[in-house]
């Protein structure tokens, strides 16, 4: 193998030369403690930045097995190495030179501890993925910067954050033990038939709708209700208390500006474990559960939303709904069945995202439309048949209307962000004040069809039957020519999700999805190769930026390509 004096040679030999000489660097190099892997290199200094991977062997890097040797905790471990990274590799250009010249990147984390391709511990070694902007001066190799970075910059980095010896053992530990504790407190929701757990002293609001950190000064700590508190035992904290979110129908009630959202957000990314420090480290959700809103405009293909709306006007069927084109509530109606076909487990609503004729239809409104008018079934009359037949529990904001006093089993009251149980007060309230509603849902949530998705109207390919994808955030993904639009898709948290999917659509279309197979099938086999094979199987060479994410998220990304088509 080349050494790191051959390259440093190379590189000077380099200068001065055309900016595409650089392509003869690809290879792996020999540096005295690590390996250094040139995966693919930019064409220019404006496009985007050269892929390398760095592997330091354990007997150099040295992280004791305790650290590893379980699945969460290697990953809990990866995602501390690549923060170490992150916050040492400098932000903006020191040096001289065009486009990203000498830049240092790695995907950036979230406040959510994700598995990561970009960082990987073994028994053998550690692995670190990143990307180097290869520098120059115009088109020119700029050859001395270039052996500064990568024979200075990089070994020095690696020094800095990926030995054990090097890094603060107590913050690394406490790192890893939290999240450990987080998946223990996740694995006890079912035997407790939770559908979440919030530990009292938790922190949930954030400090605004774009920094995700926890709000700093005003705070007020989460405490439980006597009648809902439960105490759940970790590794490593130990008894832990807190609120138990029981399975069934839950409302949160509780006036404007009270802390309900806040409550339901924190629920949201409860799905998910988080770092020490975040607030809601404490905070675990069944993993099962997604967040569903109305999402007028989006495109539907071939989904039997005929639990929620019956036939329209021009008698057009619902059992086989397309539309490019939806409302709010047809939207929400079929963003509810596909994530029940993707194999949700609990639905997180929230009245500030819904649409309200989606959510109610009160006496008033039954007297004056007739109900053969009115195609649509309001949720309020499909909760329950959707606990009692699929054992899917709702979780449901609703500071606007009583009329959900009579389906819920619990109803939770923020009042000045304090969490109350007014389940016996709403009962007694739905028993004295009747709202004289006609239940419009029947005995049944409905039959609920599978689909199968034609492969070929995911078309990923562009030009010469090259893949082109574009994860540019969270909120919009690239497949071929066709833009998914991610907005509502809200528990999506890092970009490399996104990045994730589209590659795992790609994989999905190639590999799992036939003519004859059910969409949630296709997925879910997508799914076990990568809890078998890891991220990596969804490229073809080693990417440093996947993230993790569900089925469900995908799920969802599929469902929302415009040219997506039914068998
Ligand atoms: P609601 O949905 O009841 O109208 P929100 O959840 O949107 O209320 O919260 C209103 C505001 O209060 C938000 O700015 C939020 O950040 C803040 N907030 C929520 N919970 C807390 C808390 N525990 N301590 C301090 N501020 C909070
Ligand atoms: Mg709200």
């Amino acid at each position: 193998m080349t050494t790191q004096e051959t390259l440093y040679d190379q590189l000077y030999r380099l200068d001065g030369q055309g900016y595409g000489a650089y392509k003869s660097l690809k290879g792996e190099y020999d540096f005295e403690d690590f390996t250094l892997c040139i995966d693919h290199v930019q064409g220019d200094p404006f496009a985007a930045p050269s892929r390398v991977r760095v592997v330091v062997p354990q007997a150099v890097a040295g992280f004791p097995q305790n650290l590893w040797e379980q699945p969460c905790r290697a990953i809990a471990l990866a995602d501390y190495l690549i923060r170490q990274f992150y916050r040492a590799t400098p932000k903006h250009q020191r040096t001289s030179g065009s486009g990203k010249s000498g830049l240092i990147g790695i995907v950036r984390p979230s406040q959510a501890v994700l598995d990561r391709s970009a960082a990987r511990v073994t028994a053998e070694a550690v692995e670190l993925r990143f990307t180097v902007g290869l520098p120059a001066f115009g088109r020119r190799i700029a050859g001395r910067q270039a052996a500064e970075v990568l024979c200075g910059a990089v070994p020095a980095l690696v020094t800095r954050t990926l030995r054990y010896k090097a890094l603060d053992a107590a913050s690394l530990g406490h790192h890893i033990d939290t999240v450990e504790d987080a998946e223990a407190l996740r694995s006890q929701l079912s035997t407790h038939n939770l559908v979440a757990f919030v530990a009292d002293g938790a922190i949930l609001p954030r400090r605004s709708g774009i920094d995700e950190r926890p709000l700093e000064h005003q705070a007020v700590p989460f405490t439980s209700p006597d009648s809902l508190r439960v105490t759940l035992a970790c590794p490593h904290a130990g008894k832990v208390t807190g609120m138990g979110v029981p399975q069934g129908i839950t409302l949160i009630v509780g006036g404007g500006y009270h802390g309900k959202s806040t409550l339901l957000r924190a629920i949201e990314a409860g799905v998910y474990n988080h770092m020490p420090g975040d607030g809601r480290h404490q905070v675990v959700t069944d993993p099962g559960a997604v967040k569903v809103r109305a999402e007028d405009g989006r495109s539907i293909a071939g989904v039997d939303i005929s639990p929620f709306i019956g036939s329209l006007p021009q008698g057009k069927s619902t059992q086989q709904f397309s539309t490019p084109n939806a409302s709010g509530s047809t939207s929400q109606a079929a963003n509810i069945i596909e994530v029940i076909e993707a194999g949700a487990t609990a639905l997180l609503v929230d009245e500030d995202t819904s649409a309200t004729n989606f959510m109610i239809r009160d006496r008033r409104m039954q007297a004056l439309i007739a109900k053969d008018r009115e195609p649509i079934t309001p949720f309020i009359d499909k909760v329950q048949q959707l606990y009692t037949d699929y054992g899917i529990s709702t979780v449901l904001v609703m500071g606007g209307s009583g009329d959900y006093f009579d389906v819920a089993d619990t109803v939770i009251a923020m009042d000045d962000f304090v969490p109350q149980d007014v389940t016996e007060q709403a009962r007694a309230i739905a028993a004295d004040i009747k709202t004289e509603r006609d239940r419009e849902g029947g005995q049944s949530f409905g039959t609920l069809t599978p689909r199968i998705i034609q492969p070929n109207s995911i078309d990923p390919s562009k030009g010469h039957h090259s893949v082109k994808l574009r994860a540019r955030d969270v909120d919009q993904l690239q497949i071929g020519t066709e833009a998914i639009d991610l907005s509502a898709v809200e528990q999506l948290v890092e970009s490399g999700q996104v990045r994730a999917i589209a590659e795992a659509i790609v994989y999905a279309q190639r590999y799992h999805m036939t003519a004859t197979t059910p969409l949630a099938e296709a997925i879910a086999a997508v799914m076990t190769d990568i809890a078998q094979y890891g991220l990596d199987c969804l490229t073809e060479w080693p990417m440093g930026d996947l993230v993790y994410f569900r089925g469900l998220e995908l799920a969802a990304a599929i469902n929302r390509l415009r040219t997506l088509g039914t068998v």
